[in-house]
Formats: structure tokens, sequence, C-alpha cells
């Protein structure tokens, strides 16, 4: 059965209903400055080193899928830049479930590194053959299933996590939906900002945007890639080049001529 549906019936079934945090979780309000100051650390994006344009973003969508995710992290780690990683819910507990210690470490050291994790639905219900979905999409979920969702999504995270990490923003399973105004809703009585739309999805492109003009952005671009295969050696090459057509430092001009 759907899940999701559950929330309305209310049924508290053991197997599908939200987990409870562990006790053992300690809420942001018994953790001493120390940890506060840790916990804030990691709930913010790190910032980018000086050749990262100031307006682009990377999104990593789904998964999580350590195998690819190890090695998006390494690509990242060898040219310091930041990501968001938005993830599936679901994936995050099957993850845990074949290998808790494991999952535990790997998300931990996402967030250490500088990283931010977002919320991308429990099931990823983009459609309705995905599995679990009840024939039900996400766009016609109603904003209290929808709450109940991201409540459900940032359980099973800070299960995993076993620390109280601070879920900020959300993107919706395909982008699906986004406009609507349940998603609005949910999403700010659950304090998410709805994160933007992508703009750009390198991987899909038949000719690669020339590097140059991710240094000439006036405004935000968001990038979207997936946790697969090939997209740790995408990233590298992609931002290689960005890095390679950094514009020179604009030096000081000369002092203006006397006007005597
Ligand atoms: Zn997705």
């Amino acid at each position: 059965m759907n899940p999701l549906e559950k929330s309305k019936s209310h049924d508290k079934s053991p197997d599908k209903a939200p987990k409870k945090p562990r006790k053992h979780i300690r809420k942001a309000g018994q953790l001493d400055r120390n940890e506060m100051s840790e916990l804030f650390k990691m709930a913010q994006l790190g910032n980018q080193p000086e050749w990262f344009p100031e307006h682009l973003h990377i999104t990593i969508d789904d998964g999580p899928y350590p195998h690819h995710l190890k090695k998006i992290l390494q690509v990242l780690d060898r040219h310091n830049v930041k990501a968001t990683f938005f993830l599936i819910g679901s994936m995050i507990e099957s993850q845990y479930r074949k290998d808790p210690k494991g999952t535990r470490k790997l998300l931990l050291k996402l967030l250490n590194k500088g990283h931010e994790i977002g919320y991308h639905s429990y099931n990823h219900c983009h459609n309705q053959r995905v599995k679990n979905c009840g024939g039900k999409t996400f766009e016609s979920l109603s904003a209290k299933d929808i709450e109940y969702d991201i409540e459900k999504f940032k359980e099973t995270l800070e299960k995993v996590l076993e620390i109280c990490y601070i879920v900020k923003i959300g993107r919706t399973p395909g982008g699906k939906g986004r406009t609507r105004r349940a998603v609005s809703d949910a999403f700010r009585n659950q304090n998410l900002e709805v994160h933007k739309h992508w703009h750009d999805e390198p991987a899909r492109r038949e000719r690669p945007r020339d590097p140059k003009k991710y240094h000439e952005l006036k405004k935000d671009h968001i990038l979207l890639f997936h946790q697969k295969k090939e997209t740790a050696k995408e990233l590298n090459d992609l931002l290689h080049k960005i890095r390679r057509n950094e514009p020179p430092p604009t030096t000081p001009s000369p002092n203006p001529p006397s006007s005597q």
C-alpha cells in the first residue's frame, strides 16, 4: 500500500508508518555550544573556491548510490567545490538496512566536506509506475501528504546520521509540481525552501556549453547531475574546464594622469 495514503487514514502499522527518531538522538536544544556550532557549520553549504563562478550551483539528484557517491565526493573534494545533494528517503533507508555504519559514515562525510543534503521526496513518485507509490504521483499529493513525506524523509535521515541535521531545501521528484500551492504550503510549514528548478543538465547537452559562459553569469544558474556511473568523470571534466577558463584577475588601473 502506498505509505503516503496512510497519513490520511492515520494507520500506524509498524512496517509503513514513519519511524520515530531513536531515543539517543538529541535535538538541537540538547546540544552544547561546540556541538551546536558543528551542527551549524554542517547545515550550511560550504564556501566555494575563488575561481568558482559566483552564480553557479551544482546539484546532484537521487540516491544515495554509495559507489557513485564516493567517486563524486572525491572529485568535488579534489576541486574543493561544494554541491547540494537531493537524496531520496527510501534510498537512504534501504542503504542503511544493507550497511548501517557505512551509510552513516558516507552521509556524515558528505556533510563534513561542506556539501548539503536536500529533500527529494521519500519514494520519488515522479510517475505512476514507480514502486511503493500506489499509482499516485507526487504531483497529485495534497499539502498534508507532502508534509508527511517530508517528515518521513527528515526522520529517516536523522536516524541514519544520529544527529539532528537541519534540512533546509527540497526539490520535488523530476521537478514535478514545483509551482503547486500544495508544494509551497507543505515546504513552508516544514521550513524548506523550494529549490529553484535547474537550468541546465550538462550530461544531456549534445554540445557542451562554452565554459567561459559560466564566468559571465549575472544571475543564479543551477546545474543538474544525477548519481550515475559516469557523473564523477563528467563533473571532473567540467570543473577542470571552468577553472582553466577563469578570467584573469583584474589588475588595478595605473594612476590616472594628472589633470595638471
Ligand atoms: Zn530525481
